[in-house]
């Protein structure tokens, strides 16, 4: 059995094809610059790498040029073989607590729902047009990056704002990543052969989110009502008093939307470090004794201090926790970033190994045999996960 996991985005789509019976993944790529010049794409299978530029119009073209060039690699012999597509959705409000088939409703819902996620909504629904267009019989299964936070009370979700705020235009925490933190609850339940686990899963790339899990459900979870909340990001301020806004419009002369896309994509780590949003390159900077070593040294201090202060939360939140799992790029990969983060939560008794520390992207137990909370780095894995939700719901 085969299947395809689709993440679409405005201008790319990115695929895994997995096959189901050792879910392995059989080929995977991206089509980038669609409908725009230059556009291209690249196919990765049996160690091989593609890369071809080629006129893509729309997602469309996409989709027949990847099931085309899936045959002529002899990747598949017919496209028979692909049993069901599953396709990455970020919004699906309050009404979406699962994965689903996809159906007339699910697409209208994500035009609906278009103002909650206004750049990646109206991209999953040309990804689902696309694949409904060119394999019209296969099922199509939505697995939503919000679903898996569904399970927080009202005393997580509300905001401490006019009520009718939530009942009359749907202001609250959604919460995002779900699919990943989903992931990791299920490996680390699995390795720990327990399934009534106090995880507190952190996921941290470019954009990062913690979340509280208990018995496999979510708790709480650091973003919010958009991805901005939570934690510093990259290149997002995580949470910031809300009155710095009106106050940096007046001064600066800028509209709200100024000043929010300033705190999306010129914050962070980018902002505070005036050198990159990257943690690598701020790590590299962290060492040396000029200005721009200052400049890193306190990005670097205050992403730290952000993540941990959300994990100490979630630790009383919790009542305690029975494992901390980091994931996602400086999750998997960044031994100064957990470090920090773990001496920085010392007091509950975490002690890391710092030989098993230096472990980049593998599943690896990192804490010390004295430690009073496992530490674990999972590589995180949205495509399998939305592929198995797909196996799932097609059978
Ligand atoms: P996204 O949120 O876009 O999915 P990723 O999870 O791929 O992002 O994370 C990308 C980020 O991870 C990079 O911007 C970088 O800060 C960090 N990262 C990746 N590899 C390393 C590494 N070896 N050391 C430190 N940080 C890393």
């Amino acid at each position: 059995m085969k299947i395809i996991s689709i993440n679409a985005g405005s201008s790319s789509l990115k695929f895994s094809l997995f096959n189901m019976d050792d879910k392995k993944i059989i080929a995977s790529g991206l089509f980038e610059r669609i409908g725009i010049d230059g556009s291209c794409y690249t196919i990765k299978y049996n160690g091989e790498k593609i890369k071809e530029e080629i006129e893509l119009a729309n997602h469309t073209d996409a989709v027949k040029i990847l099931l085309d060039k899936l045959i002529t690699l002899n990747i598949i012999s017919s496209l028979d073989e692909i049993d069901g597509v599953g396709h990455r959705l970020v919004h699906g409000k309050d009404k979406y607590k699962e994965s689903c088939l996809i159906t007339d409703e699910v697409i209208n819902d994500l035009t609906l729902f278009k103002d909650f996620a206004p750049l990646h909504n109206p991209a999953n629904v040309l990804g689902i047009k696309a694949f409904k267009e060119v394999l019209p019989n296969v099922p199509m299964v939505g697995v939503f990056d919000t679903a898996f936070h569904q399970t927080m009370e009202e005393e997580a979700f509300l905001y401490p704002v006019p009520y009718s705020w939530y009942e009359d235009h749907g202001v609250r925490k959604y919460g995002f990543h779900g699919t990943s933190h989903r992931y990791i609850a299920k490996t680390i339940s699995e390795h720990l052969g327990r399934d009534d686990l106090k995880i507190i899963s952190c996921h941290v790339g470019n954009g990062g989110s913690i979340t509280a899990i208990k018995d496999g459900k979510c708790v709480d979870t650091s973003m919010g009502f958009t991805p901005l909340a939570g934690i510093m990001m990259g290149t997002r301020s995580g949470d910031v008093d809300p009155s710095i806004i009106t106050y940096i419009m007046e001064q600066e002369g800028l509209n709200a939307k100024e000043v929010i896309d300033i705190l999306n994509k010129k914050s962070g780590l980018l902002g505070l470090s005036e050198i990159s949003s990257d943690m690598r390159d701020i790590v590299s900077a962290m060492a040396s004794d000029d200005e721009a070593g200052a400049k890193a040294r306190r990005a670097f201090l205050k992403y730290t201090r952000t993540v941990t202060n959300y994990i100490a939360q979630y630790y009383v939140l919790l009542g305690g926790a029975d494992v901390i799992c980091f994931t996602a790029g400086l999750g998997e990969n960044s031994e100064p970033f957990r470090k920090k983060v773990c001496e920085n939560l010392a007091c509950l008794g975490i002690k890391l190994d710092a030989e098993a520390n230096k472990v980049m992207g593998e599943f690896k137990k990192i804490s010390s045999d004295e430690s009073t909370i496992p530490v674990y780095v999972v590589p995180t894995d949205e495509e399998l996960m939305i592929a198995l939700d797909t196996l799932k719901l097609i059978a």
